[in-house]
């Protein structure tokens, strides 16, 4: 029987435990915390640090193939492991994510269009910058931002410049230039260890205070636009010469223009859906595609609406449970707290 080795205990890293475990694929996760999501559902758990060379080593020495479950993996930890075991995705897909200069660079590289950008590595930068997009835009940590933390939006009235280099703790950051936006869509793809690429139907999201809220399937953009973005994932895909899945997430923009915001190196948050509307889940389509199993064409059979459980919407579990066709998920965790992701429902309407 296989093992996978998932570094990240959280919410994805069990999801990905349990579609292991249908598969009769072992699990053992890398994760300090001892009470994290992951723990309940997969068959091993070292409690260390992600940088703990000797975790590493027990790690790989239990595994057949190491995975991840978030972007911020430290690049020697998996140098480390990549040295012992094959490492999906590949590192470099970690690397180049990990830094938003790096990754709309390659972007762009793949022919994949971005907002415009400008690298800030002092505050004579960041003013160059709002000379060149016009006072508007949001200025951005490089590193370790999720959730829209890390960020400050530049309206064009009144902005403090210095304040915002400030608060976001100085350079390197990154100047994006503001996207006026119908929709935000994201492509959930699945590259295999034979190249193939397969794609689930785009999502469109929505997003408030920084954080994913809802997610749509299908979005509401035309059959180009689908067409596009997923072309664009696949594109990225095999630029990286990938194994596993990845969340492209793209504005539609007002004046037509269709641009790739960012890449995660890991199942994604847009993708959870997958799992009622599909006869195959993002989950699945990732531990298949890292243990060198066939991925097959995700065929929806269903549209549908994904509902983040965040903090207090935990109060409305009761009423999801009682609703037909609504596909309650929730992550174990033993404490509410304001922002923090609880679960997810994913409400169906058959086609
Ligand atoms: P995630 O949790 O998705 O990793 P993040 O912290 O990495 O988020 P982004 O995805 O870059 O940050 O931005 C969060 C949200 O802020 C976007 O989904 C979008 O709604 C808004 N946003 C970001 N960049 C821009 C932009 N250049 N123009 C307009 N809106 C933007
Ligand atoms: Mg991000
Ligand atoms: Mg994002």
């Amino acid at each position: 029987m296989k093992t996978i080795g998932i570094i990240g205990g959280g919410q994805l890293g069990r999801m990905l435990a349990m579609a292991a475990a249908r598969l009769s694929i072992r699990t053992v996760i890398l994760e300090p915390d001892p009470h994290c999501p992951a723990a309940q559902v997969a068959n091993g758990h070292i409690v260390a640090g992600y940088d703990d060379d000797r975790a590493l080593g027990e790690l790989a020495s239990h595994c057949d193939v190491i995975t991840y479950e978030f972007e911020n993996v430290p690049e020697k930890s998996a140098a480390r492991l990549a040295a012992e075991r094959p490492v999906y995705p590949p590192a470099r897909a970690l690397s180049i994510s990990q830094d938003r200069l790096t990754e709309k660079s390659f972007l762009n590289d793949c022919g994949i269009p971005t907002a415009g950008f400008h690298a800030v590595d002092s505050r004579a930068d960041l003013d160059a910058a709002l000379q060149l997009f016009g006072g508007r835009g949001v200025l951005k940590t490089r590193r370790f931002g999720y959730d829209g933390k890390g960020q400050w939006v530049f309206t064009g009235a009144g902005d403090d410049a210095g304040a915002a280099f400030e608060a976001l703790g100085g350079a390197p950051a990154i100047f994006e230039e503001w996207i006026d936006f119908a929709c935000e869509i994201s492509v959930i793809a699945a590259r295999g260890m034979d190249g193939s690429v397969v794609s689930f139907d785009p999502a469109e999201n929505e997003h408030s205070g920084g954080i994913l809220r809802v997610s749509r399937v299908p979005a509401r953009v035309s059959g180009d636009v689908i067409e596009k973005a997923k072309i664009a994932a696949e594109k990225l895909l095999s630029a990286l010469e990938y194994v596993g899945v990845a969340g492209l997430e793209l504005f539609v923009a007002r004046d037509g223009r269709l641009l790739a915001n960012e890449f995660a190196p890991r199942v994604h948050n847009s993708g959870h859906w997958s799992e009622a509307a599909c006869v195959t889940s993002q989950f699945e389509q990732h531990i298949r595609a890292v243990c060198g199993l066939p991925l097959i064409d995700p065929a929806r059979h269903s549209d549908c609406v994904m509902y983040n459980i965040i903090g207090d919407d935990m109060d409305d579990i009761p009423r999801y449970m009682m609703m037909p066709g609504a596909l309650v998920h929730l992550y174990g965790k033993a404490e509410t707290r304001p922002g923090r992701k609880m679960g997810h429902v994913t409400v169906l309407s058959p086609r």
